[in-house]
């Protein structure tokens, strides 16, 4: 037999019994047509188009076997799954159970997408064999236009601009349309995954991941999410300046945003704790990199001993780079990062320059650059 569409489940129930299935976060719900039921003591699982009621569906599971002949798997949850079709066949409380023949009308009439119902708009899942065959640019280019002002509102809550970064095509939102063709993007979009931050190569030419940052903190889910089987970069490899005299290194994409939209020219947001200088093509692209590098790390142990490494790192790959590591946020125990540091200060770009002006001041010892560099700072970095 061929598989139903996803969401057929719930045109049954609306249709067959008048009800109304509820969406929540994850699940739907529906109050129970076998049983006089004033909650609703039933489950819909659209995806897989079976129905289980916490009431009533063993007895139901056990009807449903003598009806068909085909006994069901026991359950070892009190989860009692019962197919689309048992609940198509099965007496219900006020409803009279479809012959074999209404089923099939019923059934011809879904696939020719004559019946449409607004609760599940899942139906157009485009046809991947894996959600590893994505292709990130697609993704990219198909999500150019829309805006999503309750990821613009997240990033305000931590300080971020993202109208600039939006016009500045360092984030995209994930839009439902969009979603709705992938299974893997409508997991993301359901769970609140909406800002894009590509990661390129690193060449900076093309897109191989990216990044689905979530912007509620509604479930247990991890803050980020990559796209399946995509290489993971660093983020920011895109936008660097060769004319600019520095680049800053931080940990993480929220960083990473943070000073982007706060102006900075060269930020590299290394994606995870061994993303570090140790593999060719990233010596590669430290040898493009300008003469200054400053790191903010985070102001704990493991993010102590990455910036550790990292320096020792540039230090042997290339002498002529001088590396800067800002502690400025340690002062404050509760600043954890670069973000943190942002919502709690005034004018952070001003107390960040400030900072890097007296540490250049100690790094370099020509009079003349020195004052060149500290008194254009603002344009340099
Ligand atoms: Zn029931």
């Amino acid at each position: 037999m061929k598989k139903l569409p996803p969401g057929t489940i719930i045109i049954l129930l609306e249709k067959k019994f008048g009800l109304k299935v509820k969406k929540h976060v994850k699940t739907y719900s529906v109050k129970c047509p076998f049983h006089d039921d004033n909650k609703a003591s039933a489950l819909v699982f659209p995806e897989v188009n079976v129905f289980t009621c916490l009431v009533c569906g063993q007895k139901l599971k056990e009807k449903w076997a003598k009806i068909s002949g085909k006994s069901l798997k026991p359950s070892n949850t009190r989860y009692h799954y019962i197919p689309a079709k048992a609940v198509a066949m099965l007496e219900g409380i006020n409803k009279k159970a479809l012959t074999e023949e209404e089923w099939k009308l019923f059934l011809k009439e879904i696939q020719s997408g004559n019946i449409k119902q607004e609760t599940y708009e899942n139906q157009n899942f485009k046809e991947t064999k894996k959600d590893n065959d994505i292709n990130p640019e697609e993704i990219w280019k198909l999500c150019k236009e829309h805006i999503c002002t309750n990821s613009l509102k997240y990033l305000k809550s931590r300080n971020i601009n993202g109208n600039i970064l939006f016009k500045k095509n360092l984030i995209r939102f994930l839009n439902k349309e969009v979603a709705a063709k992938y299974k893997i993007l409508y997991y993301y979009y359901k769970n609140d995954y909406k800002i894009l931050i590509p990661l390129y190569d690193y060449n900076g030419k093309n897109i191989v991941n990216i990044q689905f940052r979530k912007i509620s903190k509604n479930n247990k889910l991890p803050k980020a999410k990559f796209l399946p089987g995509g290489k993971v970069t660093d983020f920011g490899i895109e936008d660097l300046k060769q004319n600019s005299l520095a680049t800053f290194l931080v940990e993480g994409s929220t960083d990473y945003l943070s000073l982007k939209s706060l102006g900075y020219k060269n930020v590299i947001g290394l994606t995870n704790i061994n993303s570090t200088f140790s593999t060719p093509e990233k010596i590669n692209l430290l040898k493009k990199l300008p003469k200054f590098i400053f790191m903010f790390y985070d102001n704990d142990e493991p993010g102590i001993e990455f910036m550790k490494q990292i320096k020792n790192q540039i230090k042997n790959l290339d002498n002529s780079k001088i590396f800067i590591p800002l502690n400025l946020l340690s002062k404050t125990k509760k600043i954890k990062d670069v973000n943190d540091f942002i919502i709690a200060t005034e004018n952070p770009k001003n107390k960040i320059n400030q900072s890097i002006k007296k540490l250049i001041s100690l790094a370099i010892n020509n009079k003349e650059i020195k004052d060149r560099i500290i008194n254009n700072l603002d344009s340099l970095i």
